[in-house]
């Protein structure tokens, strides 16, 4: 017989959130899952699902509206980068029931989902990435699969599968998406850029620069200054010196944060798109 301490941990092994047959296939019987919920060691969320006191208010209420967390924010709980988006998107499987909730925000997708579909209690990614995809459209759908690959959370295996799931409007991505991007500020340029038929290389290094995020057309370089505590004056330094040295090597350099790329983006495409014209010359000033 499992004590209760044992039967949270078996949950935690589970993900943090387990059905009871998968609790009594590691050995709880009912008397030990009704003790455990008893000492609160897990809590018993709705019939047949137990969890971790400690599961994110989120991953709760999917699992309270009666499915489990889906498309972005199962992205989101796996770790992936994803665009802000409203609501927690719950997945239910067609045989499934809604429930009434406290503070439901919910955004339900119904799907088989045959192809990736396992039983347990936390949605693969290339899932999560296939009901994205439908639900938010492609530039969402585009920044997620971009921090899998970068995160290997995704095969190349799944990669085929998705993408043979998927309209052939989505096939344009993932020939896009590169492993190297390193935050989602990155991908969301790389794409909003290529609308324009410009295409950046990311993750370059310059001798006496360094790595910088992006150049376009081998002379242009774009920093997402997006790393949070980045804003000191030393580091203020570090970036006028780096500019310096991309100068003397015939770079211009354009640096663009978070709030400019998320919030402004047409400042951003504007002065980007400026600084290539004005290169090609078709730009008189005044
Ligand atoms: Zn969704
Ligand atoms: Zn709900």
């Amino acid at each position: 017989m499992l004590t209760p301490s044992e039967v949270a941990t078996q949950c935690r092994a589970l993900g943090g959130v387990a059905r009871t047959a998968e609790l009594r296939a590691r050995g709880a019987s009912r008397h030990c899952l009704r003790l455990a919920v008893r000492d609160g060691s897990i809590e018993r969320l709705r019939q047949g699902f137990y969890a971790l006191p400690d599961i994110s208010a989120t991953r709760r209420a999917a699992i309270m509206h009666g499915g489990i967390l889906g498309c972005a924010s199962a992205a989101e709980a796996a770790g992936l980068w994803v665009m802000p988006f409203a609501g927690v998107h719950v997945w239910l499987t067609p045989t499934g029931h809604e429930r009434a909730h406290d503070d439901c925000a919910c955004v339900v997708h119904w799907s088989e989902a045959l192809a990736f579909r396992r039983n347990r209690a936390v949605m693969t990614v290339p899932l999560a990435l296939e009901q994205m995809a439908y639900c938010l459209g492609k530039e969402a759908f585009f920044v997620a699969l971009e921090s899998a690959l970068h995160q290997h959370k995704i095969s190349a295996e799944e990669i085929s599968s998705l993408r043979a799931l998927l309209p052939h409007g989505f096939d344009e991505l993932f020939r896009l998406a590169t492993v190297s991007a390193e935050s989602g500020l990155e991908s969301i340029m790389r794409y909003r850029l290529s609308l324009h038929g410009i295409t950046v290389r990311g993750q370059i290094s310059i001798p006496t620069v360094g790595r910088v995020d992006f150049v376009i057309d081998g002379w242009l370089i774009v920093e997402a200054d997006g790393k949070g505590n980045h804003e000191g004056p030393e580091q203020r330094h570090r970036d006028h010196l780096r500019d310096a040295h991309a100068a003397a090597l015939g770079y211009d350099t354009l640096r663009f944060d978070y709030a400019l790329i998320m919030y402004d983006w047409p400042s951003v495409e504007a002065a980007i798109l400026g600084r290539l014209r004005a290169r090609a010359g078709r730009v008189v000033a005044g």
